[in-house]
Order: C-alpha cells, then structure tokens, then sequence
C-alpha cells in the first residue's frame, strides 16, 4: 500500500451491513455543490490506517463529503426508536446519517459514518441535512471530549459546501465525518420490542454482545455450566442480561465522567445513548461557565428535563427502556432488575473516586461527601465557574508557596492582580475561606505528599474545556471560510490539562456576551 492510498485500500468488513434488510436501507449520499474540507483530524485518520497524505487527495475529499460511496464500503441508513424527552417517539432512524462502512483498521474497527449528507427514508420532515454551525461543533465537542479522556465518537472531518440550507435563517450546509466501532443506540433495541420482533431483537443482541461484549457470552456459559450439559432457558438468556448489566456500568461511568467536567449532554433521548457507553449525538451540548445544578444547556428544553443534575437519574430512566426492550428475550424481569441495580452503586463509586481525584484526596474519609456538598452549595450560592473552581482549587492559599504564579501560568493577564485564586471566584469569600480552612485540614490527614497531590489535581481538572463561546468564536470564523480557529481550539483541547503558552484567555472567565447565547435542537 502507497502512502497515498485512500480509503480504497483499508480492509473493510461492514458487519453491521450483515444483519438482515430490515435494520437499515440503502441508499447513496446526495452530493452537495462544491464541498471543500475544512478541517481533519489526523489523530482520527490514524485510527483507520489513512495516512496523511491521503487526507489531501480529492479520493478523500470526495468520500467524507458524501459525493462518491467508499470503495468497498456498504452505504445505508439505519433505523431505530426511541423516547424523545421521556415520550415514546416511535420511528426515527439515521434521518440525515449515512454509514458508509466499516474498517478494519490498525487500531481496531471503525465505522464510519457521514452525518448532513442528505435525506433518508428516515428523515420525517427534515431534510437530511447539517448546518456549518452545529457541525462545527460536534467536530469541536468530539476532539474536547477526547482530550478529556471521556468515552466519545470521533470526528474525522469536517466539509463545508456552498448549498443553502434553511432554518430560522438560510445557513450554510456541512458535513461530518464520524468514527465509532458502532453507532447501535438504546433505541436500535427499542425498535424491534416495540414492533414485537423478537427474533430481530434478538440478532441485534447478539450482533452486539459477539462483537463488542464477548464476555456477556461466557456469562451465559458459565450458567449451562451450572446446570449441567443442557442449555436451561436462565443460561440461554444469561448473556443478555449480562449485555445490560455491562451497558448499565458503562453508562453510569460515563454519566460520572460528564458531570464532572460539567458538560451536559442536552438531549438525552434515547435514541441518543450509545450502546457502547459513548458520548453521541453532540447537538445543543454544554460545559457549564458558572456552577448551577439546574443548568439547561439546550434552550428548547423548557422543562429541564436534561439540566446537570438531572443527566444521572436520566441515564438510568433510559437504562429501563433498554431492560424494558430486552424483556422481550428476557423472560425473568428480576434478572433485568438487578442488572438495572448497578447504575446506582456504580455510578457513585465512580463520582466519588473522580471527586477524590479533583480534590487530590487519596482514599475516601468519613466527613468527605458533607466536604463535598458544601463546597457545590458554595458553588452554587455564587454561580462560581466550573471549571476554575476546581483549578483554582489547587493554587489556593495553603496549598503551595508559589500559588499565585501557577495562576499566572494559567490564566496569565486575564486576572486582576493581587487575586486570590479559588476564594475569589466566590461572591461570598468569608465562606469559601471557611470552607477551604477545613479542606486543607482534610488534605493534611491525607497521606500523599503536597506536590503529588497538587501534580494529581492538576492532571484531574482541566484548564480548558469547550465553552459556548469558545465554540461561537471558531463558528463565526468558519462561516467566512477560515478554519483557523477550529484548528487551534482542537490542538488546545487534546491537552486541556496542561496551561499552553499564549493560550491564557482561554482558560479566563466567558466575556459577558456569552450568557446570552443560546443553543437549541435547530441544527
Ligand atoms: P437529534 O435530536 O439530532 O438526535 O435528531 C432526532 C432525529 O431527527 C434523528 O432521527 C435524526 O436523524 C432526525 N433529524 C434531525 N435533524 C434532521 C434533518 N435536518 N434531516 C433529517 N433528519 C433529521
Ligand atoms: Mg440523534
């Protein structure tokens, strides 16, 4: 293979394409006028073997903007259901989603799908199209994501293209690459409970579990096991109930890797939740600024039935709509019960072993989670940032002699002088002294020396994250045509927890125009 060769000569396997005509349709990609590649990720195009000079050629070009299929590939649209903010939806399906393939690639299979590269039977009343704007940030949200080390899809390119595309106002059409081993959501599964086909369910389980949860298949072995030579009704359905209960810890996971970076999803349907445990579906997505629990980031979601606080509970009401579908194969409701009963243990296991890590806090004392409480009702009473609470936090008065130029490091000229790093975050700083007096005498009963622990805080809570109006900032460039701005985001946001030269007003506090931002589904 030349170092030119494109996707042409990636090894494909296109599993999902195997499973039977009525999971998906195919169909072509609709081309779009003169599309131009606005940016790629490379880190992404060494997942499936492209190297970089094959990202140039206009072969690439012509696959990621949906002009021409991928060669050797099997291009389709999948269908699946979902609840959309808790109601049953019915139908939906990849609306404007085309998956043109799988590829074995040197760091394992990909799929890869094109999202905004026209309509589908699945489109409804859209058409099947993305705008430059929210594609500029899902290319954004995957690379933060990932930098994060927070289980997401990966974006692998991002296409701009002189077609109008009308929604409040006409936009300008785009088109997103995207990588994951597969895009199976919640919802693939609700579809054939709802059409009461348990043989489709059943493939789609197994497709799943054979593929990406092999594990759950000993599961269902070591029951024949027990019962002897014969396979009894438990043991044949034990890997599906082991296939939910390792959904179940992957989502929990990943709720407690969202909620403390503050990012929230936005629109947690279920048609939105990855069977694999990954972030999908970036649309009306936020990281916090200032600290509230009821944040909504998506500004049709009148209820709040996403905000902050809510994203745990959801995931696991959405986690039952999954168990309810396997039910369907799964005769023994308690077994799907006790799967479901892992969320909550598992989801705070994993808040409280984060939590420990932002705060630099060794093992889990008594008195640790009150500690904790106070300081997010601190938090909140002052809509303190985030992000720099937790930063801030290690440059603390107390914390170290050098405090204030580790400050200066971060946030460099955008802070005022003579600042005291973390209490000055909050409007009451009688109270955020209170608090922090208790926590560095918590922290000197940890065991860990003072460097290692602030070494650990600063490798657990990020300088930088995706901010709205870091993210409105690289849209407005991208709209006249210059990348650049995407391009320095993305190279910051691989390393958010390092401070990087120059770099110091992206880590500063949101100008005040960045309140009123507003984002909605309209993408
Ligand atoms: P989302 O909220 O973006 O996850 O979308 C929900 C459903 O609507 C999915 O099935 C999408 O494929 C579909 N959809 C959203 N926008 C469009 C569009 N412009 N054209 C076609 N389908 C769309
Ligand atoms: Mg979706």
């Amino acid at each position: 293979m030349s170092v030119a060769d494109g996707f042409g000569a990636l090894p494909k396997v296109n599993s999902f394409a195997g499973l039977p005509a009525d999971f998906y349709t195919r169909l072509a990609t609709r081309p779009l006028k003169a599309p131009r590649l606005l940016h790629v990720s490379r880190e992404a195009a060494a997942r499936l073997g492209l190297s970089d000079v094959a990202l140039t050629s206009p072969a690439f070009l012509d696959v990621v903007s949906g002009t021409t299929p991928m060669p050797g590939g099997d291009t389709l649209a999948a269908v699946y259901s979902g609840h959309q903010f808790g109601v049953w939806a019915g139908q939906l399906g990849d609306g404007r989603a085309h998956l043109l393939g799988e590829i074995a690639g040197p760091q394992g299979n990909w799929e890869v799908q094109l999202k905004g590269a026209g309509f589908t039977p699945y489109s409804r009343m859209g058409d099947g199209r993305a705008v430059l704007r929210s594609s500029v940030r899902e290319y954004l949200a995957s690379a933060a994501m990932q930098g994060l080390g927070i289980p997401t899809t990966h974006a692998l390119s991002l296409v701009t293209a002189e077609d109008p595309v009308m929604r409040e106002t006409v936009e300008t059409a785009a088109v997103v690459a995207r990588l994951a081993p597969s895009f199976v959501r919640f919802g693939s599964f609700e579809h054939w409970a709802a059409r009461k086909n348990p043989e489709n369910l059943k493939l789609l389980a197994d497709y799943v579990i054979d593929r990406f949860y092999p594990d759950c298949r000993a599961a269902g072995a070591a029951c024949v096991g027990q019962a002897g030579s014969t396979v009894t009704e438990a043991g044949a359905h034990a890997p599906y109930v082991a296939l939910l209960q390792a959904v179940v810890v992957r989502t929990a996971e990943l709720m407690a890797a969202w909620q403390v970076v503050g990012f929230c999803h936005g629109v947690m349907n279920t048609d939105n939740m990855s069977i694999l445990g990954l972030t999908l579906d970036y649309g009306p997505y936020g990281f916090m600024d200032g600290f509230d629990a009821r944040h909504v980031c998506n500004h049709t979601d009148t209820n709040g039935r996403y905000a902050w606080h809510a994203q745990p509970a959801v995931g696991h009401w959405n986690l039952y709509q999954l168990a309810n579908s396997l039910h369907e194969i799964v005769p023994d409701a308690d077994a799907l019960r006790g799967a479901l009963d892992q969320f909550e243990p598992t989801f705070l296991a994993a808040m409280q072993r984060r939590m420990m890590q932002k705060l630099g806090l060794s093992d889990w004392q008594a008195g640790d989670e009150t500690l904790i409480d106070d300081l997010w009702t601190l938090m909140q009473a002052s809509h303190a940032d985030f992000t720099l609470t937790f930063r801030q936090l290690a440059h603390a008065p107390g914390m170290t002699e050098t405090a204030m130029p580790q400050v200066q490091i971060d946030l460099g000229d955008t802070v005022r002088a003579g600042l005291t790093p973390f209490v000055d975050l909050f409007l009451d700083r009688d109270a955020a002294r209170a608090w922090l007096a208790r926590y560095l005498q918590r922290a000197a009963r940890d065991g860990q020396a003072w460097q290692d622990r602030l070494d650990g805080m600063l490798a657990a809570n990020p300088l930088y994250v995706l901010r709205n109006h870091l993210a409105q900032q690289a849209i407005d460039a991208a709209t006249q045509g210059d990348p650049s701005e995407i391009d320095r985001l993305v190279k910051l946001l691989a390393n958010p927890f390092v401070a990087q030269d120059g770099m110091q007003a992206y880590a500063a506090l949101p100008p005040a125009w960045a309140s009123k931002l507003e984002v909605s589904c309209s993408s």
